[in-house]
């Protein structure tokens, strides 16, 4: 189940994990992505034998917000984030 909380608007929503690139060392064994409960976090593989992988994808139909990727990933690339953020920002810049 999706958890809500209040954002900074006071309207209630959905909280979903997000990833914050620049710090992201895309390691093919992300622990994030192990930990995750509802395997809502996947990770293409790439190069030599599949050996390399990409920046870890979080698929927001999925993620229920319960924070425990941001826990799992040591260099602190995984942090909540507020959907209404975003669609907020997305209208305004349109
Ligand atoms: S644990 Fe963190 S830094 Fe490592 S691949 Fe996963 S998200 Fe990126
Ligand atoms: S917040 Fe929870 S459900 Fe969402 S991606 Fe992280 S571990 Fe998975």
């Amino acid at each position: 189940m999706a958890k809500s909380k209040k954002c900074k608007v006071g309207k209630s929503v959905k909280e979903v994990a997000k990833l914050k690139i620049n710090r992201c060392d895309k390691s093919p064994l992300c622990p994030a992505k192990k930990v995750c409960p509802l395997d809502a976090i996947t990770q293409k593989r790439r190069g030599f034998l599949n050996l390399f992988a990409d920046y870890p994808e979080i698929d927001p139909s999925k993620c229920m917000g319960c924070g425990v990727c941001v826990d799992a990933c040591a260099r602190g690339c995984m942090r909540p984030w507020c959907d209404l953020y975003e669609t907020d920002r997305h209208e305004k810049q349109e």
